[in-house]
């Protein structure tokens, strides 16, 4: 995609940089050229070399677009179903009735209509987890959505395979063994992505092995090894699910000890990793990702990532899944912060409050950049990176006086704050609007698809599919 001038400029604006090396900023420009910043400072000039389209937003903080390092988009269609869900109410309902009901054509637009939504909150950035490639054309289908949407993505092949169900649209194709899956994923990364380079093509491809946990590890490590000879960028899994953890099969460890951890593998929640675990993560450079609101509902545990950072790892949080709750990125930040802080209120007496607001703002922005092997190019505003950017416009009664504005952005703001959203140096949200987008039609077709799928799910037989999930007790 284009950006339609030659030049963006933002102006007066407080500026939450997240660069080290630069802080915060008060009455400071932005010069956007192309897809990337260009120059940061006061009164910075317009040039005269080409268009200028200027930002002058009243009461505006500056931030990076928000980095989600864990989602499964395709549940944009279903939202909500899940929110009285344990992980096991989630695993029959959804990786076995609603995950094999979906058409191609239901998934390419549940990732289109989840990435505007969360290009709606803010972030710009999503390590995508794909588990609903039940064919070729759901694959297809689900990278033209995110593409289309303008989001930036690292869009991982899932190869769990959800079981095919009886009256499902696709049932008669869905017999689509790992074998198969990896060799689609081959061809989706050899026909959809060029370089796979995130400098140069905005959506990028990985790959997402089966549950590790609940498989022999040597199929992981089968997986792992496929991923990175297909030509993945990032690898991400599920591993460690705390109370949900009933194999101990300690993954990372049994990954560390064959030397295959690296800066490309994500891990997902973790809330039972040992501290050898943490410690591999940290000394390999591989990510790990809490996502607060699933994590604290659904039985995995207390959120990893201030362990994880405290101990060196690259770290970030996910929103994972709108079956659940909202798209809010803002909501992820503050559960994770104020969870983190009742913890340890409950170990000293709190005389003073050691986790700052700070901190769970980097990790949203340059901590899941790093996760997603993306540092170099995202999660802070500096001369030379892509201009991936939220402005928040700080005027209304919800954000007045503006005292602290990393507090106001994680504390006081919600999505009605997001003026502006750039991605890439486009404008893709601006006056508080998503550009370019039909909404009453986009959301005709979203209620229509959403209708039939949950009709076909009403049907399906689910003492059957509680029987698949062996490793759990089966409880009405
Ligand atoms: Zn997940």
């Amino acid at each position: 995609m284009k950006t339609e001038h030659a030049y963006t400029l933002i102006k007066d604006a407080t500026v939450l940089t997240m660069d080290p090396e630069l802080g915060m900023l008060s009455n400071c420009d932005i010069l956007i050229k192309g897809q990337t910043v260009k120059a940061i400072g006061q009164n910075l000039p317009a040039p005269s070399d080409g268009d200028i389209k200027v930002i002058d937003i009243p009461d505006a903080i500056v931030t990076p677009g928000f980095v989600d390092g864990h989602h499964h988009m395709w549940q944009q269609l279903i939202r909500g179903v899940a929110v009285d869900w344990s992980l096991f109410d989630y695993a029959i309902n959804i990786r076995s009735v609603y995950g094999s009901v979906y058409t191609a054509e239901d998934a390419g637009f549940a990732y289109y209509v989840a990435a505007l939504d969360m290009i709606n909150n803010g972030i710009t950035s999503v390590l995508e987890h794909g588990h609903i490639m039940n064919t070729p054309q759901h694959a297809d289908a689900s990278i033209k959505g995110l593409k289309d949407s303008g989001i930036r993505a690292c869009f991982c092949y899932g190869l769990y395979e959800n079981p095919p169900i009886s009256g499902a649209p696709d049932a008669d194709k869905q017999s689509f063994s790992l074998a198969e899956r990896l060799a689609d994923a081959r061809r989706v990364r050899n026909t959809h992505f060029q370089t796979n380079d995130p400098a140069k093509e905005r959506v990028t491809f990985g790959l997402a092995p089966t549950e590790p946990d609940y498989q022999p590890i040597q199929e992981t490590v089968d997986q792992v090894v496929a991923a990175r000879e297909i030509g993945a960028r990032l690898i991400t899994m599920h591993v460690a699910l705390g109370p949900y953890d009933t194999t101990h099969n300690h993954i990372v460890q049994q990954l560390a000890d064959r030397d295959l951890l690296g800066p490309d593998l994500a891990f997902s929640h973790g809330a039972s990793l040992t501290e050898g675990e943490f410690k591999a993560i940290s000394s390999t450079g591989a990510g790990l990702v809490s996502t607060p609101d699933t994590e604290l509902q659904m039985g995995m545990g207390f959120p990893a990532v201030f362990r994880a950072t405290d101990r060196g790892c690259k770290a970030c949080l996910g929103v994972d899944i709108t079956s659940n709750q909202g798209n809010s990125f803002v909501a992820q930040m503050r559960l994770a912060l104020q969870v983190q802080r009742a913890q340890e209120n409950e170990i000293a007496f709190p005389l003073s409050i050691k986790r700052k607001t700070a901190e769970v703002l980097r990790m949203s922005t340059m901590g899941g950049a790093e996760v997603m092997g993306l540092g170099h190019l995202a999660g802070s505003v500096t001369v030379g990176k892509k201009a991936d950017l939220n402005i928040f416009r700080c005027d209304d009664i919800g954000t007045v006086p503006v005292i602290d504005p990393a507090g106001t952005v994680v504390f006081h703001s919600s999505t009605s704050n997001i003026d502006t959203v750039i991605i890439d140096g486009r404008v893709v949200k601006e006056n508080g609007q998503l550009v370019g987008i039909d909404w009453p039609a986009l959301k005709a077709e979203l209620v229509a698809r959403t209708e039939r799928i949950r009709q076909v799910a009403s049907k399906v037989d689910l003492a059957a599919a509680k029987a698949q999930w062996g490793p759990y007790t089966v409880q009405d």
